[in-house]
């Protein structure tokens, strides 16, 4: 749903000219020194982009899943460690508060999130339980008005910047399932809260993630999201769902930028006394691309419709997830082939993009999660 169509292309103007004259002459840099410029970091906060999907009651810009779709299509066709800095804020990391939150909750919270004061990290995945994330051993043991956090969580995003977390822990021993887990706010300053080592990583240097690991830290039974125990699981079920959509949409706009870099050095590029780009083999490289890319789109823009509109999107959310973050990997690996020995070579930018792209298979969810998801789905619906 779009609400104002002048309002969202003056913000899509906005942040394509942000992508052109800011982020993509700074990709170089931010992959050689693993930093964001804290400088790009404050011109987000300007834009807005941090409280995207915040209320404006709040100080967000509130937009609807297809608003923030169509943003991330033009914020992402850069590096996506840009989109690494906003993304637990506006998606993981804020969302259960703003779904399940209490209305103090939301009021102490909400407004330094969407000015990108506090960012927010999302604290679900252990060293134990990464696909079978309701198997959680973190524990959360009420004492007084306190919880008292015991546990370690594994590859989280934002942590080293985080200024809070929204975490998942158990409160019901009892219960080894989903229903003995509560979700949190935790202060990052929490004393007994300490971090690993950056991880080395595949790609996207500039995002950055980590271990965090809880020692006796207490964290006030007022931070119960929702204040209800047993509901954590549920909570972030439906946060990843959003997420779902917004990591194909995340796809999609990188995609963008990949395939017209690979386009661009075709026409440019002669061999055999013509551009590359003539020959019927490359061009069906560059079709198969287009086509993809386009079918991603449309599936994205469908699901965020659909969920504006407010109906069940789980299995949708699943497909965009699952298809958008494939086509991506593909159309990656097509344009190292196009640019050939140079798409190996650092200098031109796509072996960086191929391997950048790898993570949006594996995070919120592999692509084996969202099979099982999407036909669990189907099967249920067919025996109903
Ligand atoms: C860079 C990065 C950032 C991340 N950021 C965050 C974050 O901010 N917060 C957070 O909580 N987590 C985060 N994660 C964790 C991420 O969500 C998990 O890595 C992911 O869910 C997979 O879990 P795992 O790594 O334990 O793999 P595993 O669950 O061990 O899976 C290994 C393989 O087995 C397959 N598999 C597992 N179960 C099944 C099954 N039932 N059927 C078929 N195949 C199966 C998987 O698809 C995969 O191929 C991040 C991970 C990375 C790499």
């Amino acid at each position: 749903m779009i609400r104002d169509p002048e309002t969202l292309n003056q913000l899509l103007d906005s942040v394509a000219r942000f992508v052109r004259e800011r982020l993509v002459p700074a990709e170089q840099e931010v992959a050689e020194t693993d930093e964001i410029p804290p400088a790009i970091v404050q011109e987000m906060r300007e834009l807005g982009l941090f409280g995207m999907t915040i209320p404006e009651r709040f100080g967000g810009l509130e937009l609807t899943m297809e608003e923030e779709c169509r943003v991330l299509f033009e914020l992402c066709q850069t590096a996506p460690a840009f989109r690494s800095i906003i993304g637990t804020t506006v998606g993981i990391g804020s969302q259960g508060i703003l779904m399940d939150g209490t209305p103090e909750q939301q009021a102490e919270w909400l407004p330094r999130l969407a000015t990108g004061e506090v960012i927010a990290s999302f604290a679900l995945t252990e060293p134990e339980a990464g696909s079978d994330a309701a198997s959680l051993r973190t524990t959360a043991r009420l004492e007084g008005d306190h919880y008292i956090v015991n546990g370690s969580k594994r590859y989280i995003t934002n942590a080293p910047h985080a200024g809070m977390f929204t975490l998942m822990a158990r409160t019901n021993p009892a219960d080894k399932g989903a229903g003995g887990v509560s979700a949190f706010i935790v202060d990052a300053k929490s004393p007994g809260i300490s971090f690993g080592k950056y991880d080395v990583k595949m790609g996207q240097r500039g995002a950055h993630t980590c271990d965090v690991i809880f020692d006796n830290v207490r964290v006030p039974a007022a931070n119960l999201i929702g204040l209800k125990e047993g509901q954590g699981f549920k909570t972030a079920m439906k946060v990843l769902e959003k997420g779902r959509i917004h990591i194909a949409a995340v796809s999609v706009g990188v995609a963008r930028r990949v395939l017209r870099d690979a386009l661009q050095y075709a026409v440019q590029r002669k061999q055999f006394g013509q551009p590359i780009a003539e020959f019927q083999l490359v061009q069906a490289l560059l079709a198969d691309s287009q086509a993809e890319l386009y079918a991603a789109e449309c599936m994205v823009i469908d699901a965020a419709r659909r969920r504006d509109e407010g109906l069940n999107v789980a299995t949708e959310a699943s497909c965009c997830k699952m298809f958008a973050t494939e086509m991506v990997g593909r159309v990656a690996d097509r344009a190292v082939q196009i640019l050939g020995g140079a798409g190996y070579m650092a200098e031109y930018g796509i072996e960086r993009f191929y391997r950048d792209v790898r993570l949006f298979r594996l995070y919120e969810g592999t692509t084996q999660i969202q099979q099982i998801i999407i036909a669990r789905n189907m099967v249920r619906e067919a025996m109903r």
